[in-house]
């Protein structure tokens, strides 16, 4: 069943607030469901979209794409799943299925990728969404929903390179930010068995950076990252925006990668990158196959985002709270608007 029209918040302008906002069901595919929302992550990439910082937002835009809700109705092929089921739904939520990257099943670089976004045609500050089933994901049994949500998006982004450019168990990493990312990166490597340091400009992240997995703790000033000549196999770079990064390319080993997750600014000196066989690389969400598995690795392993709920009605506090970085570490939206559920 649906409702005639839903309410969710949009942004009419960029970087403008969210104001409520009713608009009609979208258009209803075979493969797709409808997902009565219960709770909604924010994330980095909601307040870039909301300030167009990647040019592909039309507005009114409703964000939002940490998703957990419930199965309201299905399309005739969605045969995995059934109403009332409990769905997780991160950035991407429908694919075209036919491209060379979607038919090797590495459907995050689907050569229509801007297409597939779920917050297509509307976002998860909302009451309902509409996505295809082959991107919904259960989460396990017993895993909290604002838990589920963050891992959604925030998860998948630090999961999928932790397994793929994984090698040995005793592989030095650092992890560069303890943010939103960064936080749950240290609870994931540390699981993967890394040795886990982690890199931040602020001291006081020491005792949550250990407390979170992380063997070592580094201030990530010039003089500090000095004496770490050579010491990483790899460094996952979870922050966004502008750094140093002759320091960081001379705490790699000979060969290291860097792995960039965000969307950071890249202006750099190649001496090192060339003199040391330096790789640069980049991840981007993860497949499907990779999300299940991310999803059950991390109840297994107790992997547990530092969560704040507010109600959704105080979305624009929320973005507020992230845009000023004080958010500790992630922000969850629980749905309050009434008598919307469909
Ligand atoms: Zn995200
Ligand atoms: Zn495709």
């Amino acid at each position: 069943m649906c409702p005639s029209t839903i309410l969710g918040y949009a942004t009419r302008a960029v970087g403008q607030p969210l104001e409520p906002f009713t608009y009609d069901p979208p258009k209803f595919g075979e493969y797709d469901v409808r997902v009565s929302i219960s709770h909604c992550g924010v994330c980095h990439t909601d307040i870039h979209a909301i300030d167009d910082y990647y040019g592909i937002t039309n507005y009114p835009f409703v964000p939002g794409h940490e998703i957990v809700g419930y199965v309201s109705a299905l399309g005739p092929e969605a045969s995995e799943l059934k109403e009332g089921d409990r769905v997780g739904i991160g950035w991407q939520g429908r694919c075209c299925m036919q491209c060379e990257w979607c038919l090797k099943g590495e459907e995050q670089l689907c050569m229509d990728i801007v297409q597939t976004a779920t917050w297509l045609p509307y976002g998860g500050f909302s009451s309902l969404v509409t996505v295809d089933s082959r991107f919904a994901y259960p989460p396990p049994d017993g895993m909290p929903p604002e838990i589920a949500a963050v891992l959604m998006c925030a998860g998948i982004t630090v999961y999928s390179p932790l397994r793929s450019f994984a090698a040995p168990a005793s592989q030095k990493l650092g992890v560069i930010g303890v943010g939103g990312l960064g936080h749950l990166a240290i609870q994931f490597a540390h699981a993967l068995g890394y040795e886990v340091t982690a890199l931040s400009s602020s001291p006081e992240k020491k005792e949550q950076a250990l407390a979170f997995g992380a063997d070592h703790f580094i201030v990530s000033d010039p003089s500090s990252l000095r004496e770490l000549a050579f010491a990483f196999d790899l460094l996952l770079c979870t922050a966004p925006g502008k750094f140093k990064w002759e320091p960081l390319l001379s705490a790699l080993k000979k060969k290291g990668k860097l792995v960039l997750v965000g969307f950071p600014d890249l202006e750099l000196n190649s001496t090192d990158l060339v003199a040391h066989q330096l790789s640069i690389t980049t991840s981007f969400l993860g497949n499907r196959a990779t999300m299940r598995e991310m999803l059950s690795f991390a109840h297994a392993h107790g992997i547990t985002p530092a969560v704040e709920l507010m109600p959704m009605s105080q979305v624009n506090e929320a973005i507020q709270r992230l845009r000023e970085n004080k958010a500790r570490y992630r922000i969850v939206l629980v749905n309050d608007m009434n008598g919307t559920r469909a």
